[in-house]
């Protein structure tokens, strides 16, 4: 996998972007998987504290020129675009239609609206893929200085779409985590954030991985629950700040998304029933909405359940490989 030698520079780089706005431990705790992802600024101003942010908006909704077509146009990868259904994607590099990651994304698509039982919508999704990471840094130094350094964003503005990132290592990661932002939000209208982010994270995962069982959560979870780790949902649902998301709670999310999709048709169905509930534009989440509800009503020892489910998770998963075998 990882598509690499079209343009790769200084990976050491990666080191350097882990002192970060919203995931800071979990840059801590892993340097090689810089954080990325702050959704939008309309979404981030809308559920989020987050104070740069929120200035940025309205200083951009007074003055109209930090997010003005020119202004954020400058700079932008143009000269090469393949489009295919949802997936507008502009770059300065070459990138046949054919390329194994448009493939992906493609299929991404398929697999988010099939797996969540979501109509195909039409909206573009345009990603601005940079040639590389120094020409990325360079375009949000100029344009966006107060934005913390990721390596890559999903920007929603009103009904557009757009990520932006650059040709490194963990594109394939990266495109499939801020693809699924893109699809999601083309699709729900105020979907939590932990849910938002516990779905990018479970599709951002190779499909063919064994189980979609995330290289680093799943044994994170599984010693956590071994050693008296109690997950709470509840606690997820309360967070309305992307400067209160931190690693665990998405390596937390993963696991409640995981469980849901796979544990029982019934636990697929809490989860299908609670997404479509967002398919109205006028929908706003709330914590007068919780999930937790649906799940409890579903099953009163769904907490347990969960324990139990993340304790198993990475034998279960070995013995239908070694079963198959
Ligand atoms: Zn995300």
């Amino acid at each position: 996998m990882v598509y690499p030698q079209l343009n790769l520079r200084d990976q050491s780089s990666h080191l350097l972007w882990t002192i970060e706005f919203t995931r800071t431990r979990m840059s801590l705790l892993n340097p090689f998987r810089s954080p990325r992802c702050v959704p939008n600024f309309l979404y981030a101003f809308m559920r989020s504290g987050a104070k740069v942010l929120a200035c940025l908006l309205i200083c951009s909704l007074l003055t109209g020129c930090l997010w003005s077509a020119k202004n954020q146009t400058a700079g932008l990868p143009a000269q090469y675009r393949v489009k295919t259904g949802q997936l507008l994607l502009l770059s300065d590099f070459k990138l046949k239609e054919s390329h194994p990651l448009v493939d992906e994304l493609q299929m991404l698509r398929a697999e988010v609206n099939e797996t969540l039982e979501l109509p195909y919508q039409k909206t573009p999704i345009t990603v601005y893929l940079f040639e590389d990471e120094a020409t990325y840094q360079k375009y949000l130094a100029k344009h966006h200085p107060e934005l913390p350094h990721r390596r890559a964003y999903f920007v929603q503005q009103g009904t557009e779409f757009a990520v932006y990132t650059f040709w490194g290592e963990q594109i394939q990661e990266d495109l499939m985590h801020e693809y699924t932002h893109g699809l999601l939000h083309s699709n729900l209208h105020g979907l939590p954030l932990w849910l938002d982010e516990g779905l990018a994270e479970y599709f951002e995962v190779d499909r063919k991985t064994e189980g979609r069982l995330h290289p680093q959560y799943t044994h994170q979870l599984n010693r956590q629950i071994a050693e008296g780790w109690q997950p709470d949902i509840k606690r997820l649902e309360q967070i309305t700040e992307f400067s209160d998301l931190k690693l665990a709670d998405y390596r937390e999310s993963w696991g409640w998304v995981h469980f849901m999709l796979h544990d029982s048709p019934e636990s697929k169905q809490v989860l299908l029933d609670y997404l479509h509930g967002f398919q109205t534009e006028n929908q706003k989440w709330s914590p007068s909405l919780p999930l937790s509800d649906s799940l409890a009503k579903m099953n009163p020892a769904y907490k347990e359940r969960l324990q139990k489910y993340l304790a198993v998770l990475p034998d279960e998963y070995g013995e239908e490989q070694h079963a198959a075998r």
